[in-house]
């Protein structure tokens, strides 16, 4: 389903990166234990009450050597592309600056939703600082104290208030949305045009909002597919879209809206560090994933080459050893018609139930052929076994104590798992359960 986005934005110093942090909380730190996969701390998420949305502090975003005025605008203008709701933040101590005028010319033109908060109201004797912001042309201005987290619920009700209301599009199950992901030059935006171009699929524009124009609606046979974010891999030649971390923020963005990413290598240039990290990102976030290895063309087409390759991706990319991988050119279109199909089986992995009775038929018979280790004299036992979640899927194993579930032992279950149902191209997890 399709998430909202927030967007922070505001002159340096008024407290946008207070606020991100305190509105994200623990979850801005996850780090884990796969190469590159540390976010960037400008894009998270964030929750209140039953509304989850996309937080994007655009302060994080350097723009290098620029002055303050145009930083301000570059700033502002990444909240208006990818913000639903853009919080303008301002310094209640400092009153209306030149900047802040500036930063609200540009908002009141995009007929964006904003919330204005007036930041660093510490104490309420000091809200009478809050009436000259009413100037700014935004309304109610919001008080706040991000050292000490005031106001924050306010603020955060009439931001979810102002999500784009439902449109009364039910979002179709049925259609699979995916996204190409990949350093730059991998061939992204060729890609695209290709699966576009290409004769057997129907490629029509998505009816509705004008954010929907963003994607591309792509039909083959009776499967239906939205390529996501298809107008950020067009070059658009704004200054602040060649900035790293816009790019980081772009992708991660068009992640959290996929059900399957496609993870672009580039054959004639091999894999390079920032590959592993990019698909560290797609990985984390616990989608489909299908490893292109794409132009394919340059490369000395014996078979040999192909299973090198392969294997020279296996060796970089073992957290994504369920990834299937599939070799084509988005040039001369080569192998691209199995690109569709792959995608498709990706997703059903991602979205596929097992019956809780066959479930436990296949650990049953995995706990005869390799049974449960003992740690300091106690056995695991292993009661029952369910499908919990899907996207990805998780099972929860329920056992006697979930300390005896040695991670080995964990990951025998998951091959065993995967090679009785064939989960290939999802991650799956297993979770131990306490049964008392
Ligand atoms: P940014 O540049 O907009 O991201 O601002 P920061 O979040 O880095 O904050 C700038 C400074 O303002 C820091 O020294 C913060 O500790 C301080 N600050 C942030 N929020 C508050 C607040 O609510 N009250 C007060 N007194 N100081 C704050
Ligand atoms: P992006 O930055 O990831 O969107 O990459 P582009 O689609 O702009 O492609 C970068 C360069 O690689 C361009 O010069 C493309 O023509 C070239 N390219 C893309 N796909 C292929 C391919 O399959 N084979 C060959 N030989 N070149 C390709």
């Amino acid at each position: 389903m399709r998430k909202s986005t927030v967007a922070i934005v505001g002159r340096p110093n008024v407290g946008k990166s207070t606020i991100f942090n305190r509105l994200v909380g623990e979850r801005i730190s996850i780090v884990e234990d796969v190469p590159g996969v540390t976010r960037d701390r400008i894009y998270a998420h964030a929750e209140w009450l039953a509304a989850n949305f996309n937080l994007i502090d655009t302060g994080g975003i350097e723009m290098t050597d620029e002055p303050l005025l145009v930083k301000m605008r570059h700033q502002a203008e990444i909240a208006i592309d990818e913000a639903d709701v853009i919080i303008f933040l301002v310094n209640g101590r400092e009153g209306i600056t030149a900047a802040d005028e500036e930063v609200a010319k540009l908002l009141y033109k995009s007929k964006k939703p904003v919330v204005l908060a007036v930041n660093k109201i510490d104490n309420p004797e000091m809200r009478e600082q809050l009436y000259e912001f009413y100037a700014l042309g935004f309304g109610e201005p919001f008080p706040i104290s991000g050292a000490h987290g005031l106001g924050l619920g306010d603020l955060l009700d009439e931001v979810v208030r102002q999500f784009p209301a439902n449109k009364g599009q039910v979002e179709d199950e049925q259609i699979i949305h995916f996204s190409l992901i990949g350093r730059p030059n991998v061939g992204k935006s060729s890609l695209v045009n290709a699966i576009l171009n290409e004769d057997r699929v129907i490629v029509s524009p998505i009816e509705g909002t004008t954010r929907d124009a963003v994607d591309s609606y792509v039909q083959l046979e009776n499967n239906e597919f939205v390529i996501i974010d298809t107008a950020g891999m067009r070059k658009r030649g704004k200054v602040y879209e060649t900035t790293e971390k816009y790019s980081v923020l772009r992708a991660l963005k068009a992640i959290d809206r996929s059900d399957v990413v496609l993870v672009l290598l580039d054959a004639e240039t091999g894999i390079r560090e920032q590959d592993k990290k990019i698909a560290g990102y797609a990985h984390e976030a616990g989608r489909a994933i299908v490893i292109v290895v794409n132009k394919w063309d340059t490369v000395n087409t014996k078979e040999q080459t192909m299973k090198a390759f392969e294997e020279k991706v296996r060796v970089h990319f073992q957290f994504l050893d369920y990834a299937p991988i599939i070799f084509l050119s988005a040039k001369t279109k080569k192998r691209l018609h199995t690109l569709l199909p792959g995608i498709r089986l990706a997703s059903e992995n991602h979205a596929k139930r097992i019956a809780t009775n066959v479930l436990n038929d296949v650990i049953m018979d995995a706990l005869a052929m390799n049974p449960t280790p003992t740690i300091k004299g106690r056995r695991l036992k292993i009661l029952y076994t369910t499908q919990v979640a899907v996207k990805p899927p998780v099972f929860a194993v329920f056992v006697n104590d979930p300390e005896l579930m040695h991670f080995s032992y964990k990951r025998f279950l998951e091959n065993r798992i995967r090679e009785a149902f064939g989960f290939s191209g999802t991650p799956i997890k297993i979770v131990a359960r306490k049964r008392s």
